[in-house]
């Protein structure tokens, strides 16, 4: 499995959003894609699933254009967990999660689809609140909640937009580590768009540091989060230290 991003350029009626982001993604591979407030991060992850259609350039997997996927490929391929929760109809836990089984239930689920959802709720640690009503969970339940439903679906390709936004730092780390064991394991691909460089550093293969628009720099966490990427991207002093390996920043002051 491979992804080959090639001259991406999306605009919103006439403001650009991606402009010429090219791009490969090799199997196994988790990509954390940083960056400001309104450099393209979600943008891209939604073209990535086809949500958006990019006005120029291509998405290839395994060598086949996106656009000629049916939708239920695109689910199988694809699991998506979006940045914002729009509001669900009235479902519990199991019948969200449920839901990513669609592409492959024909008429009625199977026992072995209700299988499956048990074991990514217990995976997740949210089977004792399988029953409960999706809407009455905090914002960090629901949140694993989106990320079982993805899981569920088995795809190869996560798309993960900010998944540990509302997390607690327990539940920041639980998450990651799952995407790390599933993804390793299975040989899938994780891009998660994610605002903590901590986490970013910790668990991502390479990282896409993205500003206005553009790839700004690409490559291993202590490549791409160096002092002066970071003070040009986000206007800040930090510190960067490096224990056992792994690069970690500390923000200090914003920068004028
Ligand atoms: P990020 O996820 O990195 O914060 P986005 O991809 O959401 O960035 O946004 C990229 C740019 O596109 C921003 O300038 C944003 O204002 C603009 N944008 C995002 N969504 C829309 C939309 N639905 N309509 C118009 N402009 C949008
Ligand atoms: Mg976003």
């Amino acid at each position: 499995m491979k992804i080959r991003i090639r001259g991406l350029e999306f605009r919103y009626n006439s403001i650009p959003a991606l402009k010429n982001v090219t791009l490969d993604i090799h199997e196994s591979e988790i990509v954390a894609i940083v960056g400001p407030n309104g450099s393209g991060k979600s943008t891209l992850i939604k073209c990535m699933d086809r949500i958006l259609k990019p006005q120029k350039g291509v998405i290839l997997i395994d060598g086949r254009n996106i656009e000629d996927f049916s939708q239920i490929e695109i689910a199988r391929t694809i699991g998506y967990v979006p940045q914002s929760i729009r509001q669900f109809f009235p479902a519990t836990v199991f019948e969200v999660v449920l839901l990513g089984r669609r592409p492959y239930i024909g008429w009625r689920c199977s026992s072995r689809d209700v299988e499956k959802v048990f074991k990514v709720l217990k995976m997740l640690k949210i089977e004792h609140i399988a029953m409960r009503d999706f809407s009455e969970l905090s914002g960090g339940q629901q949140q694993k909640v989106l990320i079982a439903r993805a899981l569920a679906q088995e795809p190869e390709i996560l798309l993960l937009d900010e998944p540990t936004a509302n997390l607690d730092i327990k539940h920041q780390l639980e998450v990651m580590e799952i995407v790390r064991t599933i993804v390793k394991r299975r040989g899938m691909i994780a891009i998660v768009a994610i605002h903590d460089l901590n986490l970013a550093s910790r668990y991502a293969d390479r990282i896409v540091m993205m500003k206005d628009g553009k790839i700004f720099a690409v490559g291993k966490p202590d490549e791409v989060l160096t002092l002066s990427n970071i003070e040009k991207i986000y206007s800040i002093k930090v510190k960067i230290v490096k224990l056992d390996g792994t690069v970690h920043i500390m923000p200090l002051t914003p920068l004028n």
